[in-house]
């Protein structure tokens, strides 16, 4: 069944709203950058071999001596009832955790499968950790593609997460969201340089970094789509920040400036900490701008990124868009956001893929950002496009970077160029 609906926000911008077919990952994927991230964390999916050839393949080659994440794989006689699967997991969690004392958190990630046969993953957790603590904390979150698209798996992990971080109500910065090692240390020099502190990161690198929350707690997004984490956070008392996610020099800028704000940092101190980023990011932007700029742009649901992502590149490198869309569109999460795409413009909130593509095909943008599914047939159409994912697996965030994200979007264009001289 399809339903297609236009309505409008309070600030009157029309949001066409498509319940149809979809096309996208499972919330397994966020396996892949949070496995990188958490350096003690491992990541049980408990699924079928399907779920384990995703993973395996959006990961790539796997580099570590040991690897971080892996599958259960549920068979015919645990989905046919005839094995019980609870104790199948207790054995394999326990033969994993004494081969891997380094392991301090333990994730079991539900898939469509094991929600099939509705294997209670909370309550094995609950188990696991009562038999493993204090060394491991065994935590569990779907990952399911019936439930989930590919970055509500990070959203579903961290807001586990916080039900198990400790209480303190003394003031801190907590910012929320995976993002690179590079990126997280840029940040931190940024804050001690301001005198904003002490500052935390959810997820930490290290299960004994688990920030505490309570009602001093200040929230950065530092990533749109955990609106859920962002939920539970504030449910424990937490405030959150409303701000642009700091992609490129304007959303950088704004962001650092809602943590300087609340910190009271004085408007001199703030432009002179952030000087030196802002002038190299602006000048490492230029030739991009030279690039992109009147080049026309299609964003389709996927990541959730989509909102903040055409903002920068219209913005900051004058692409024109031509529909942005969003698997959803959570208000809490895109409010800042949303006020600064241009008038006029097509928002679009959920798919009916099968129209969403006669739209790309009617406007013949220059560049669709769409899912890996949707990229090779668009190619053979001869539309140039560029995979979403990318934009969870590199490094995207603030000003040192602001030019890679740029970049990511003007490869497939100059590719395009050298192909049709
Ligand atoms: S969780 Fe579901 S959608 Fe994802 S790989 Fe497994 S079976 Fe496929």
């Amino acid at each position: 069944m399809t339903v297609a609906a236009t309505s409008c926000l309070p600030e009157a911008r029309p949001i066409l709203r498509e319940r149809g077919q979809r096309e996208v990952f499972c919330g397994l994927t966020g396996i892949v950058w949070l496995h990188r991230k958490m350096q003690d964390a491992f990541f049980l999916v408990v699924g079928s071999r399907t779920c384990a050839h995703l993973i395996q393949s959006a990961a790539g080659v796997m580099i570590f001596a040991e690897p971080r994440f892996g599958t259960a794989i549920l068979t015919d006689r645990d989905l046919a009832g005839l094995a019980d699967a609870n104790d199948e997991l207790d054995r394999v969690c326990a033969t994993l955790l004494e081969r891997r004392p380094d392991i301090k958190t333990l994730f079991l990630v539900g898939s469509c499968p094991s929600e099939v046969i509705k294997l209670d993953l909370a309550k094995a957790a609950e188990r696991l950790s009562g038999r493993f603590l204090p060394q491991v904390r065994v935590l569990s979150y779907s990952g399911s593609g019936i439930e989930t698209t590919f970055t509500q798996g990070e959203d579903n992990a961290l807001r586990a997460m916080v039900e198990t971080c400790p209480r303190d109500d003394a003031r801190q910065l907590l910012v929320v969201g995976c993002v690179a090692d590079v990126v997280e240390d840029q940040f931190r020099r940024l804050f001690d340089q301001l005198g904003i502190g002490p500052v935390n990161f959810l997820p930490a690198r290290r299960a004994a970094e688990l920030p505490f929350v309570g009602n001093g707690t200040r929230v950065l997004m530092a990533q749109p789509f955990n609106g859920e984490t962002g939920r539970a956070l504030t449910a424990r008392g937490a405030r959150l920040l409303s701000a642009p996610y700091p992609l490129g020099v304007e959303g950088t800028t704004a962001w650092l400036s809602a943590a300087a704000r609340e910190w009271g940092v004085p408007q001199s101190t703030f432009e002179q900490v952030t000087r030196a980023g802002r002038e190299r990011a602006t000048a490492a932007l230029r030739p991009h701008r030279r690039q992109l700029a009147g080049q026309r742009l299609f964003l389709m649901p996927d990541s959730q990124l989509e909102i903040p992502i055409a903002r920068f590149l219209h913005r900051e490198l004058d692409m024109q868009l031509v529909e942005v869309g969003t698997p959803y569109l959570d208000r809490q999460m895109v409010d800042a956001e949303l006020g600064l795409l241009p008038e006029g413009v097509l928002v679009s909130e959920g798919q009916d893929v099968e129209r969403q593509l006669d739209r790309v095909r009617q406007e013949r943008p220059d560049l669709t950002v769409c899912g890996l599914g949707l990229a090779n047939p668009l190619e053979a159409e001869g539309l140039s496009t560029k995979w979403s994912i990318e934009l969870v697996f590199t490094p995207i965030q603030g000003y040192e970077q602001a030019a890679d994200l740029a970049g990511l979007f003007a490869r497939p264009l100059e590719r395009k160029a050298r192909l049709a001289v």
